[in-house]
């Protein structure tokens, strides 16, 4: 198809314009309409918030050269997958790919949160002090590669179109970014906006210090899937001004806004393990951490 050689031809381009372009927007958003004050000078959290967005796409590019669009192209040329095998159409096929990577994307996130050894790559996410546009693309390298290779599974199961592939990578990045804005929005206009698409007052209630707060609203891009899997919570206990972000037991600048000390933060302090009995399988590690 004409329009999947144009894709993959300027795939960095295109790839980029749209990061460069939200975080434009989102940047002069907060300017103009911040949510809440910022703890950490706006300098240093974007310095080294693009640094780890920099050094990932560094070592991305070198682990995996073909990326998720590669991974796509090749399952589609050999006709595997789940859509290739029943034929479905096109747009079926296209509209099938983005809801069901969008919900491998939720799992995974509970995932993340639920395994010990997993919330130590995803804490680095949650550290953050306070939650802005920059905080959208802020994960740990490792925890990127094993996105990838969740992804490139969930490719080959699927046959997922190389187009589809695409138009989801990029909505992720837009709505992620979007929704880890310190940018205010009419109230009004977030109730209607949170049926269709993950608010920053949505998520930013997953980004509270409060163990329960942050057990809530795991999702990226669809708000369905918490609001089906009761995952979801509508506002934080204190208030989006009052609220505390990040994670209780790591508040040391040094440790989590600068890249040497984030990249650090899935190493320190020492496991304790599963907590499980006939109610709950929880990550007592997470648990410790949100306690005071
Ligand atoms: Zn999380
Ligand atoms: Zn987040």
């Amino acid at each position: 198809m004409e329009i999947e050689q144009t894709i993959i031809d300027h795939e960095e381009t295109i790839r980029s314009s749209f990061f460069f372009g939200i975080l434009l927007v989102m940047g002069l958003w907060e300017i103009l309409a911040p949510r809440r004050k910022l703890t950490i000078s706006k300098a240093v959290r974007w310095g080294n918030n693009l640094g780890i967005v920099f050094l990932n796409s560094f070592l991305l590019r070198l682990v995996f050269p073909a990326a998720a669009l590669g991974v796509a192209i090749f399952v589609n040329e050999n006709g595997w997958g789940l859509l290739n095998y029943y034929s479905v159409p096109d747009w079926l096929a296209i509209v099938v790919t983005i809801v069901a990577l969008d919900f491998i994307v939720y799992l995974q996130h509970v995932l993340v949160h639920a395994v010990p050894a997993l919330w130590r790559l995803h804490r680095m996410h949650h550290a953050d002090l306070d939650f802005d546009v920059t905080t959208g693309s802020r994960f740990h390298p490792i925890e990127i590669f094993l996105s990838m290779l969740i992804k490139f599974s969930a490719i080959v199961v699927l046959g997922a179109p190389v187009i589809a592939v695409f138009i989801f990578e990029i909505v992720l990045n837009l709505t992620a970014m979007f929704n880890h804005a310190n940018a205010r929005l009419p109230i009004g206009l977030d109730r209607i906006l949170r049926l269709f698409v993950v608010t920053p007052d949505m998520h930013r209630v997953h980004h509270s210090v409060e163990d329960d707060e942050a057990n809530s609203n795991f999702g990226f891009n669809l708000p369905w899937w918490d609001r089906l899997f009761g995952t979801y919570r509508d506002q934080p206990r204190d208030g989006h001004e009052g609220m505390t972000i990040g994670i209780h037991k790591h508040r040391e600048p040094k440790q989590v806004s600068w890249l040497p000390g984030m990249l650090m933060l899935p190493f320190i302090g020492k496991m304790s393990g599963y907590v499980i009995n006939r109610r709950s399988w929880d990550n007592k590690d997470r648990q410790e951490e949100h306690k005071d």
